[in-house]
């Protein structure tokens, strides 16, 4: 059966449009989910007895269940359920300007960047809209607090679940239902050419992050097998094009591996790679996983490589270290109870 939650306010229009009813259902719909964020359509007591109960014959509501929690100062990791027994977490981080949610988009990741937890169970699917958004309501249900920032940073690539991660972007962006910020939701990638410029389309003012990793192919493609079909040069004159029509600034993530892509020359052809471009370089000190072989550079090649990225005019800043108490990087929950439960 259908879920409610994998349906934009415009396709639910459309929807009620069909079946000869008020397209305004929609509204109350939404209404009724996002905002009061009842848990039956029995609770939506506006809508008349026949169209809820045809309501429950064709719409389920609920889709995943949260099984597990671990939570720190400022970080709280949450995993989930879904409805064919397969587990996703999401990541609540407590900032000083609000509660940023990090939301996984598939079941598993194909991407296979050496150093990521993720991308060790290769992907068994995608997640539908109706699970990326109960990630939002089930986390706000828990805290009893308002999520104000989205990032799709945590396990997949957005890029390969495209239209899901638009609709869902949709969604949570109606201002009459979860209304978060347009320019409060980041979309990252590892560098899906074709993808960043359909998405460059959009101009839908969603925030823009590429997860570079190396100025050079030849590191890039050890630890991000993407990079032997999209080059560094593809990427950066797709994020052109994208600056271009949207006038946005993009992100670089950059995680510094020790001995690996953090070596002052590294330091300065990502410099000049990326000089002139509006984007700003977020660097983060990586999240060391039992199982890969890569390690965390240490403080002095941290501060060096800023200190050089700085001095050559780049937008940088160091990620603030969250959660490497509650396994919060990318997939590593999920990886710990699927070791448990020897699947
Ligand atoms: N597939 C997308 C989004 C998921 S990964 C992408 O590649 O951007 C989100 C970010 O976390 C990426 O920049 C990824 O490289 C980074 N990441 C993965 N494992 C990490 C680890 N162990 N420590 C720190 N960052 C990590």
């Amino acid at each position: 059966m259908n879920n409610i939650y994998n349906y934009t306010k415009q396709a639910l229009e459309s929807y009620f449009e069909e079946i000869g009813e008020s397209k305004f259902r929609a509204d109350q719909i939404f209404d009724w989910l996002y905002v009061k964020r009842v848990k039956s359509f029995d609770e939506m007591t506006n809508l008349k007895k026949d169209l809820i109960k045809y309501l429950k014959e064709k719409f389920i509501l609920d889709e995943i269940k949260l099984v597990k929690k671990q939570s720190d100062v400022d970080v709280k990791k949450y995993l989930f359920n879904l409805r064919d027994g397969n587990k996703i977490e999401a990541v609540l981080m407590n900032h000083d300007y609000g509660n940023s949610i990090c939301v996984s988009t598939q079941v598993g990741c194909n991407m296979g960047c050496l150093f990521c937890e993720s991308g060790r169970l290769k992907k068994l699917r995608n997640l539908d809209v109706c699970e990326l958004v109960l990630q939002i309501l089930k986390v706000e249900e828990d805290t009893k607090q308002r999520i104000s920032h989205v990032v799709l940073m945590g396990i997949g690539e957005p890029f390969d679940n495209y239209d899901n991660v638009m609709n869902f972007i949709n969604i949570i962006n109606d201002p009459k239902g979860i209304n978060i910020g347009i320019r409060h939701i980041t979309v990252s990638t590892c560098g899906i050419v074709p993808k960043i410029k359909e998405f460059t389309k959009e101009k839908a003012g969603v925030n823009l992050a590429i997860s570079l990793h190396a100025p050079f192919d030849e590191i890039r493609n050890k630890i991000m097998p993407i990079n032997k079909v999209y080059k560094i040069c593809d990427i950066i004159d797709a994020v052109k094009e994208y600056i271009k029509a949207t006038n946005r600034r993009v992100t670089f993530e950059y995680i510094l591996l020790k001995d690996i892509n953090d070596t002052s020359d590294c330091a300065k052809a990502l410099a000049s790679l990326l000089k002139d471009l509006n984007c700003y370089v977020n660097l983060i000190p990586y999240n060391e996983t039992s199982n890969t072989k890569y390690k965390k550079s240490d403080k002095v090649t941290i501060n060096k490589f800023y200190d050089i990225l700085k001095e050559s005019n780049i937008n940088v800043t160091i990620r603030r270290e969250f959660g490497s108490n509650v396994s919060a990087a990318c997939g590593q929950l999920r990886s710990e109870q699927i070791k448990k439960e020897g699947k």
